[in-house]
């Protein structure tokens, strides 16, 4: 099955008016598979917990379980994008909106001075969640090129 909606977007619960129900089940992914929604939309919906450091109108941003430097935060868009290679031109002017609160965020956090932000994107680099975030890292020496 595949929906009216861009490849690998799904509306974050709470808005997309009368489609909003059929789009609780999943979203499609650039493969064109119908993926379940991420456990990331579930921390968008405080249904599990996370230690929220960041939020407005478009994006989370929330403590990494598994920390990589002494800062490691993901920023996510509340609008579900799979991966970053799923990001069409309608997410222009959020996927700028992101790069700004990451800065934010930084700032906030006391590392706006050095940080390093990473995209996976693709399970052949490195994704797990299929939900796009950005890893904020900061707080230690970052080498180049990263592993
Ligand atoms: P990636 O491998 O780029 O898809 O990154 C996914 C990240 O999500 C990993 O760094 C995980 O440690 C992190 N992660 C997975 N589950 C949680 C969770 N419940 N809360 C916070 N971070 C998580």
């Amino acid at each position: 099955m595949r929906w009216a909606v861009p490849d690998g977007v799904r509306q974050p619960r709470g808005r997309g008016g009368g489609q909003k129900a059929a789009y609780h089940s999943g979203f499609v992914h650039g493969s064109g598979n119908v993926t379940m929604s991420t456990l990331f939309s579930r921390i968008i919906a405080r249904e599990i917990p996370a230690d929220i450091v960041y939020e407005d109108a478009d994006c989370l941003a929330f403590r990494d379980i598994n920390p990589q430097a002494p800062v490691h935060v993901l920023l996510i868009p509340k609008l579900e994008i799979a991966r970053l290679a799923d990001a069409a031109p309608e997410h222009e002017a959020l996927l700028g909106r992101l790069m700004l609160a990451a800065g934010r965020v930084a700032r906030q956090l006391g590392v706006g001075d050095a940080f390093r932000v990473v995209v996976n994107s693709g399970a052949g680099a490195g994704q797990t969640v299929f939900h796009l975030h950005l890893h904020i890292l900061a707080g230690r020496p970052l080498q180049w090129p990263p592993g």
